[in-house]
């Protein structure tokens, strides 16, 4: 019996292989064009046309130790009690996490008195924004987004068969009227970051506002916040009341930033009840694993450790750009948790040039040309050394005395 099952199991075995050797270049790209019976799997049409998302470096040859400024990730890390929720998950890996994500609602509800009900979480802030150009947009529609906007509103565009209409900014700001102006029949969502990533520029509440009522009713607005804790100040709220008062708004926040768990992937949405019973049809069923589960509800709880990376926060913002702009490096944005100084086309001082000088440093900032920001670097603000390490680095750059 083993034999005559080894037997067969042969046979067959020689029959794919001769299969595979009789097959010609020729038959290999008859099969490439699709038609043939023996077609490949192709993706569908305009997918390979996505650019790869290109993440910050985290490394450098010839350096052990580098100082990474490159990601917009927290200066000060989680808060330790989140670090203490996560360690807890170990013990019980065997079981799937909470699906619905209650425990995590339930802290962000109390901290920001939302409605729980009005939420959804996701794996990272990107699979919200994912979720929405999935739910709202395909093919032959449009998708609006600000010229320097954050990269993957025009690839999650693109990956549902929509396509991404890149709109002008007034100073490296999103324009309004621009946008209203981009707006056509196909438009199914226009994404505003604010503040904006990279550019560090923020839309007034009231021009919000007026965004959202120049729009059609059926165009869904996402104002993406996912930099909203480094905000100061009581008139801004990260698009909570905007979404409060219209049927057709979603703010975006992400545990990646100030709460200092970008590994985790942990994002969350606050959206009026219909939307966000669309969005969860689409995601999968634990898309927000335990560990994260639990370090973000720690980490939004722990209010103080907040404060304590907006302090820092805004203190090192505050200095980064009195630094550049004594250096004569023009800085318009001045919100976020990082800072963009425009360089001089001038050879040898160059934003090319200065992120080749800091790399010699062990320093990794951001190049942002494919934002179409040939001219700057951004620099996510770190802990105190290193801020006191990359001022320097930029000073001697710049040929400025260093202190
Ligand atoms: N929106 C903006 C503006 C961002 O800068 C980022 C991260 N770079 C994200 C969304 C996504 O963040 P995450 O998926 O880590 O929540």
């Amino acid at each position: 019996m083993a034999k005559q099952l080894e037997a067969s199991v042969l046979s067959m075995f020689s029959l794919i292989s001769t299969r595979h050797a009789t097959k010609t270049e020729q038959d290999l790209a008859t099969s490439n064009t699709g038609v043939g019976p023996m077609a490949l799997p192709q993706p569908r049409a305009g997918l390979m046309d996505i650019p790869f998302y290109e993440g910050g470096k985290s490394s450098l040859k010839g350096h052990g130790r580098v100082i990474k400024l490159s990601s917009n990730e927290s200066a000060l890390g989680p808060s330790p009690a989140a670090l203490i929720a996560y360690a807890g998950v170990a013990s019980n890996l065997v079981r799937y996490p909470d699906g619905n994500a209650a425990a995590l609602k339930d802290a962000i509800s109390d901290v920001h008195g939302l409605d729980p009900d009005q939420l959804i979480c996701g794996a990272g802030s990107d699979e919200i924004l994912c979720l929405v150009c999935r739910a709202y947009a395909g093919s032959g529609d449009e998708v609006v987004h600000t010229a320097h906007g954050f990269l993957m509103y025009g690839i999650y565009a693109r990956s549902v068969g929509a396509t991404p209409v890149a709109v002008a900014e007034n100073n490296l700001t999103a324009d309004v009227d621009a946008i209203l102006a981009a707006v056509t029949d196909a438009t199914k969502i226009v994404f505003v970051a604010n503040p904006n990533n990279p550019t560090g520029t923020v839309l007034s509440g009231a021009e919000l506002v007026r965004l959202r009522e120049s729009l059609r009713e059926d165009i869904v607005l996402v104002v993406d916040s996912a930099y909203a804790e480094f905000m100061g100040g009581s008139c801004y709220d990260g698009g909570q009341a905007l979404v409060e008062s219209t049927p057709n708004t979603v703010m975006t926040r992400t545990f990646s930033k100030i709460y200092g768990l970008a590994s985790l992937r942990v994002g969350w949405a606050f959206a009026p009840r219909s939307i966000i019973e669309t969005l969860e049809r689409l995601r999968s069923p634990f898309n927000v694993n335990g560990a994260a589960l639990a370090a973000a509800s720690a980490a939004m709880r722990d209010v103080a450790h907040t404060r304590s990376a907006f302090d820092h926060n805004l203190r090192w913002m505050g200095a980064a750009l009195q630094r550049f702009r004594s250096l004569d490096l023009d800085v318009v944005g001045e919100a976020g948790n990082f800072v963009l100084p425009k360089f001089p086309n001038v050879p040898g001082k160059t934003a090319a040039d200065a992120d080749a000088f800091l790399q010699s440093k062990g320093i990794i900032v951001r190049r942002v040309a494919n934002y179409g920001l040939p001219d700057h670097l951004r620099i996510t603000l770190g802990e105190d050394d290193e801020m006191e390490a990359v001022l320097t680095a930029v000073t001697k750059f710049m040929g400025g005395d260093d202190g």
